[in-house]
């Protein structure tokens, strides 16, 4: 390819908010989108570019950075999601403006945005430059569809129960809606961000969704009567998936630096399906109580178990319990989550039920332990056990703790496989090589990617073969 058509390939933007449940498929999305001939550039705040402990330039995706308005401590700096979100949206639209004007001068201007649900003014920013924009959610398609019926007013709050019945979802129970929705006014700036991903949408020329048609077909048929919906996930690492893009095996940022060889050299003495891989997250904060709970399950089950606890929530942990169950456990601050999952050691996943999480373990067919903390996990944690039937939620009591012997009992089921047990290893398997298949050539997302990337070709009349 001659450097003129080199110049005339497709350029995209992709804008993350930046927190790692986010930046993590974003990412992978853009090294999708390179492998199909397109130049992406990937959009992150000058704060965290500072903190990454990893490059994706290494995946052929140029980093620009923006300002969020805490160049020097991002989120942390500003203090509460009151702070951050609206100080983001002014200080990041002039800043994003001044980026995309310096991409047009030094030659790559940009054909196509594609923004995070969680940033909507950046979609304002796209049109004042008249660049086809994508919004692209992180979240499942469900939890969508009820923000956006919160959005529209479809869904009036508080709600009154016990139930709720929208368009292609299962019937909820109100406790199983989003936090954010059922316990109406708990995190209001979060609230705002999560209702606000549908005040301008309809200027959105595509909507992603980071899950693959197969997993919410109902309910993308029905969001598909509005908009142009396209399934494009679940946005693993190629290794687990296709295998496609090389040797493509991590997501490639990471915020937290993981313990890597820690792990899996302890990970690489355990019997098969021997292990509990427990995490929560980036941004879960458990309390003091449910982590002793939880502390005591582990030890009693008296299986191995390979737990995250992040560093500011280490000083949550009971006295000595490290030192107490180090024969049979290891806590570290950060994994090396997708090595961990695929290791043949880990029977279950013990997950807080981030989206990005339950992709993982759906698509390495892991079978989860439900413990959902807040924003769509209980949602999540809802379709896991009963829409695809690959884990078992483990309920809280009516304080919202889930309490040792709830953990233990589930862990047995899955781990020594009882009647569900069994059920959810089977369905494991199926969704395992469904989600494979999605990304694989000609499957429903890679076709949904294809057909994006033919859209920007055609606008701009050229090919990536020429
Ligand atoms: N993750 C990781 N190491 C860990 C814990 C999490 O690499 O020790 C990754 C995980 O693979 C996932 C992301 O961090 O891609 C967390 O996203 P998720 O949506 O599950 O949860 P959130 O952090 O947004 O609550």
């Amino acid at each position: 390819m001659g450097e003129e058509n080199k110049a005339r390939k497709p350029h995209v933007l992709i804008f993350p908010y930046p927190g790692q449940g986010h930046i993590n498929p974003m990412l992978q999305f853009a090294k999708r989108l390179v492998s199909k001939g397109v130049k992406v550039t990937l959009v992150t705040t000058i704060f965290l570019s500072k903190s990454l402990f990893s490059d994706p330039s290494a995946a052929s995706i140029d980093l620009r950075t923006i300002s969020d308005g805490f160049d020097e401590g991002g989120y942390g700096q500003a203090g509460s999601a009151d702070v951050y979100v609206p100080t983001f949206r002014s200080v990041g639209s002039t800043s994003l403006t001044s980026l995309i004007k310096k991409l047009v001068d030094t030659g790559y201007p940009i054909h196509a945005l594609v923004y995070d649900g969680f940033l909507p003014w950046a979609l304002d920013v796209a049109k004042q430059f008249g660049i086809p924009s994508a919004v692209f959610f992180t979240q499942s398609c469900a939890v969508n569809s009820v923000y956006y019926h919160v959005s529209r007013g479809l869904l009036q709050l508080p709600l009154p129960g016990p139930n709720v019945y929208l368009p292609g979802l299962p019937s909820l129970q109100v406790s199983e809606l989003p936090s954010l929705v059922c316990l109406y006014g708990s995190y209001p700036a979060w609230f705002d961000v999560v209702v606000d991903q549908f005040s301008n949408v309809d200027g959105a020329d595509w909507m992603f969704f980071n899950i693959f048609y197969e997993l919410e077909k109902e309910v993308v048929h029905w969001m598909s009567k509005f908009w142009k919906v396209m399934t494009i996930g679940p946005t693993i690492p190629s290794v687990y998936l296709d295998r496609r893009l090389g040797n493509d095996k991590d997501y490639g940022m990471n915020l937290f630096k993981p313990n890597t060889g820690a792990c899996m050299s302890w990970l690489n003495g355990k019997p098969k399906g021997s292990v509990i891989y427990a995490s929560f997250g980036s941004f879960a904060l458990l309390e003091a109580e449910q982590m002793a709970e939880l502390a005591w399950a582990l030890k009693g089950s008296n299986y191995y178990f390979l737990w995250v606890v992040r560093e500011t929530e280490e000083a949550k942990l009971p006295n000595n319990f490290i030192e107490e169950t180090s024969e049979k456990g290891l806590v570290v601050t950060w994994s090396p989550q997708l090595e961990v999952l695929s290791h043949e050691s880990i029977g279950c996943f013990l997950t807080h039920c981030g989206f990005n999480s339950v992709l993982e373990a759906l698509s390495l067919g892991v079978p989860m332990l439900a413990m959902p903390q807040w924003t769509d996990q209980g949602t999540n944690a809802k379709y896991v056990e009963d829409v695809w039937g690959i884990g078992i939620r483990a309920r809280p009591d009516e304080k919202g703790i889930v309490r040792r012997t709830v953990i233990e009992q589930c862990i047995k089921e899955l781990l020594i496989e009882g009647e569900k047990g069994k059920e959810i290893t089977k369905n494991a398997i199926k969704w395992k090589n469904l989600a494979k298949r999605a990304v694989d050539e000609g499957g429903s997302s890679d076709k949904n990617m294809d057909e994006f990337v033919a859209n920007l070709l055609s606008d701009l009349r050229v090919s990536v073969f020429e």
